[in-house]
């Protein structure tokens, strides 16, 4: 994760799209989707990367300048890996910058300062000054000329922790809560943390998150993530809690799966469809929660019209589980459990080697890979798949080129390994690599 953090007006959100408009920049291009892209996949070199636009993500956009900064530098110390801090050559250095390059110090993830709209020699001269910010890192760039953003792209992809695509097993199933003020947060934490679940004690030498809350149900440990802002019950609500954005980007961050709370009086509005977006481009699963179903006059439609609503909303992830609860009653409560341990248990699934050779010759026997103006030695031809990892289920094919998927062939094979094996509710990830 790549967070593009600076002053407003630096050139935050042109040097995010001067990123991704690079055409081979852009991996997954969610079809169909009209949210705010803030949160983008990219690749460059052949290294995959998210990229943020933390500017768009500020709780309070009429806040002070220097503190929705100081905000934007937090989020992206606690987020990404890479953190690039944007100047403006053209206001010169400012206080402000000051601030947050001292702030920006006491992380030890590695940051690059660029100093933006430097187009002509004498603002290169100027921009001089920013040296005096002491960081390593520094250059010199002009996103709207598209000057220097490709050596700091060069730069930046060095700088990105190397990954392996296996990803841990864990067996330990890590839940967020997120959805905007009101929806019934604290009131259905409090419900999942009823009484009746034991609350796990952390067992000794274990550094656990005080922010996090470990239950057990069914046997199983599920934690939820971020429970420091939840009220107590009988607890006197105070003012009106702000909704964190930045908040619950950490927050999906640090989990398995996300619960997104809705109202089921106001349903899913741009902002829920915003953080079910982060969701889907972070890999991670997600639940959508209906709240406040008590509230909803009991009629043979009210689901299927609830529902309809929901994937209206968020076409871009047809898969993703719908769940009806009322925090007050309880009501729905079990279920949303057992549905996210029946999520988190697809997401975990591993297809044995020789079932998916046997899925990819019967997929391209029936439909081959079409040919680039029927030319054969343009043709794509898939050799063999793998899964390299679970959480989520991740299939790597061997091709001869990966410049020659089409998208609509890319679904295909996702469509046919989600019949196959029935992965129904999560998302996939589908890596095409060249074969040497
Ligand atoms: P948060 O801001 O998302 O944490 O929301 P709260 O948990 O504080 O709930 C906001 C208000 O909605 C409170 O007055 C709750 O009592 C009420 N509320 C929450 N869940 C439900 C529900 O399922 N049904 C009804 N009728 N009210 C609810």
């Amino acid at each position: 994760m790549v967070a593009i953090i600076g002053r407003p007006n630096v050139g935050k959100s042109s040097l995010f799209n001067r990123i991704l408009s690079r055409r081979h920049a852009i991996v997954s291009e969610v079809s169909g989707t009209t949210r705010d892209r803030l949160i983008a996949s990219a690749s460059w070199n052949g290294r995959q990367f998210l990229l943020i636009d933390t500017g768009g993500l500020e709780d309070d956009p009429d806040g002070h300048i220097p503190q929705r900064v100081q905000q934007q530098a937090d989020m992206a110390m606690g987020a990404a890996d890479v953190i690039i801090f944007l100047t403006d050559a053209v206001q010169g250095l400012t206080a402000t910058d000051q601030a947050v390059a001292q702030r920006l110090r006491r992380t030890d993830k590695p940051v690059m300062l660029a100093v933006n709209k430097v187009d002509n020699e004498n603002r290169e001269l100027a921009a001089a000054e920013f040296f005096q910010l002491g960081i390593s890192e520094t250059s010199f760039i002009s996103a709207y000329h598209n000057y220097g953003v490709y050596d700091l792209l060069e730069r930046m992809v060095d700088l990105l922790p190397t990954r392996e695509l296996v990803e841990q097993w864990d067996d330990e199933l890590r839940l967020s809560i997120v959805g905007r003020t009101n929806v019934g947060k604290s009131l259905l934490t409090n419900a999942i943390l009823g009484e009746e679940r034991s609350i796990v004690s952390p067992e000794a030498g274990t550094t656990r998150d005080a922010l996090d809350t470990p239950i057990t149900y069914r046997d199983h440990t599920i934690t939820l993530v971020d429970t420091a802002g939840i009220r107590r019950p009988g607890q006197v609500q105070r003012g009106i809690e702000k909704y964190s954005v930045l908040r619950a980007v950490n927050a999906v961050h640090r989990s398995d799966i996300t619960l997104l709370i809705t109202d089921a009086t106001e349903l899913a509005t741009a902002q829920d469809a915003h953080i079910a977006g982060l969701a889907w481009d972070t890999n991670r699963g997600l639940i959508v929660v209906v709240n406040k179903w008590d509230l909803v006059n009991p009629n043979r439609f009210r689901t299927e019209r609830s529902l309809h609503r929901v994937h209206q909303r968020l076409h871009f992830m047809p898969y993703v589980p719908v769940s009806f609860t009322s925090a007050l009653t309880g009501e729905g409560i079990n279920e949303l459990l057992d549905t996210a341990l029946s999520l988190w248990m697809e997401r975990q699934r591993r297809v044995p080697f020789r079932d998916l050779q046997y899925l990819l010759a019967d997929a391209v026997s029936t439909h081959a890979p079409p040919s680039r103006r029927g030319n054969l030695r343009n043709r794509l031809r898939v050799r063999r798949v793998r899964q390299v990892g679970v959480n989520p289920p991740t299939f790597v094919f061997s091709v001869n080129d990966p410049k020659l998927l089409h998208f609509s062939y890319e679904r295909y094979l996702e469509n046919q390994i989600r019949e196959r094996f029935g992965f129904h509710r999560t998302h996939l990830r589908l890596v095409f690599r060249a074969e040497r």
